[in-house]
């Protein structure tokens, strides 16, 4: 009938000794994460009572009889995994925070170190360097952009439990697996990139990068390995493209490509046309033609990172 739920007692409650069947073994010591206690459980011949069976999907009645709200075993597995949604939205929120930390002991470090300046004058701060500032604002920029769409993310999760529509909880499902893995493997490999802009003092355990490191590493693996997770985000877009095309009659696919080449022919690219007035940078309307042209030529979360870093380096150019 598929993968279901139930509530197993593993220890005896008044000796606390393990029940018959019932192994469990700790994972030993880990790269970091030492504070989550892990182990991993083995069960042999365990028999439990129909009422331990965690019902929401599916149940059995006392003459054996199973029923389920939903028709087949690929519903239910899917209903399943989804429950491991809200664990995705919580790490891909606690991902942000960790870019958050290391962003900032970055950017301030970088404010404080000074190196060569020129000839006869005194040394200069290490983030006046454009080296030092490509490889820090796109991250600030970016712990900006992740802490919004990860708001938004919560927001939509909220809703999705309150109102148990299902077109939210494919929307949910599919923002959760792909923020989750793109947010986390974003910050690991900002949290090296953090490391090296602190030169050795990075590397000196005080200054929180190695354990930063250490912990977070596994946000790219548990409540689902991203790649996997990236391979679930694919395959709802193209169920997505699909959905747009339904129905095919010509007018479909009209609109489609007219709604595309809108932004190409009502202005230039705003990106290459490169007006750097005040006025101009700070108008939404540009902001906003600039996100369709990034998005249309990206087509990816990464473009939404890349125009916020834009928009930032341009104001502090400006201020
Ligand atoms: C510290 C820690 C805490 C955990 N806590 C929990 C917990 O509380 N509850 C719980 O249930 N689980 C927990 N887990 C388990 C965790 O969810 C899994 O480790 C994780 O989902 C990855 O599964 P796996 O280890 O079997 O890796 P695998 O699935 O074996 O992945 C190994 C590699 O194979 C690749 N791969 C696998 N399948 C595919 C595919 N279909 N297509 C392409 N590539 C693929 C992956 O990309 C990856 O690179 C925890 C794990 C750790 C390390």
């Amino acid at each position: 009938m598929g993968v279901h739920a139930f509530i197993v007692p593993i220890r005896d409650l008044n000796t606390l000794q393990t029940l018959p069947g019932i192994e469990i073994h700790d994972c030993g010591h880990k790269v970091g994460l030492n504070g989550v206690d892990n182990g991993a459980l083995r069960f042999r011949s365990v028999r439990i009572p129909r009422d331990n069976l965690l019902n929401r999907f599916g149940d059995v009645s006392q003459d054996g009889k199973y029923t389920s709200s939903l028709p087949t075993i690929n519903k239910r597995f899917a209903a399943m995994l989804g429950e491991l949604v809200g664990g995705r939205v919580g790490l891909a929120y606690a991902s942000v925070g960790f870019l958050k930390i290391s962003v900032t002991i970055a950017v301030r470090y970088s404010l404080l170190r000074q190196q060569f300046g020129p000839p006869e004058q005194p040394e200069v701060s290490i983030l006046d360097y454009q080296s030092q500032q490509h490889k820090l604002m796109p991250m600030l920029a970016s712990s900006y952009a992740f802490h919004f769409a990860t708001q938004y993310l919560v927001q939509k999760y909220s809703e999705m439990k309150k109102m148990h529509d299902e077109q939210l909880v494919a929307d949910v499902h599919a923002l959760s697996a792909g923020l989750k893995a793109y947010v986390t493997s974003y910050t690991a490999k900002s949290l090296s990139t953090c490391r090296e802009a602190c030169g050795g003092h990075g590397y000196a355990a005080v200054n929180r990068f190695g354990s930063l490191r250490n912990d977070h590493d596994i946000f790219q693996t548990f409540e689902g390995d991203n790649t996997v997770l990236m391979q679930q985000v694919a395959a709802d877009l193209l169920r997505q493209y699909k959905d747009k095309f339904q129905g095919g009659t010509l007018s479909v696919t009209w609109n489609y490509l007219r709604e595309s080449m809108n932004t190409y022919l009502s202005q230039p690219n705003p990106i290459i046309a490169r007006w750097e007035s005040a006025d101009h940078l700070r108008d939404p309307k540009f902001q906003l033609d600039a996100f369709r042209s990034l998005i249309l030529s990206l087509s990816s979360l990464q473009s939404l990172s890349k125009l916020c870093t834009i928009v930032l380096m341009q104001e502090v150019e400006l201020l």
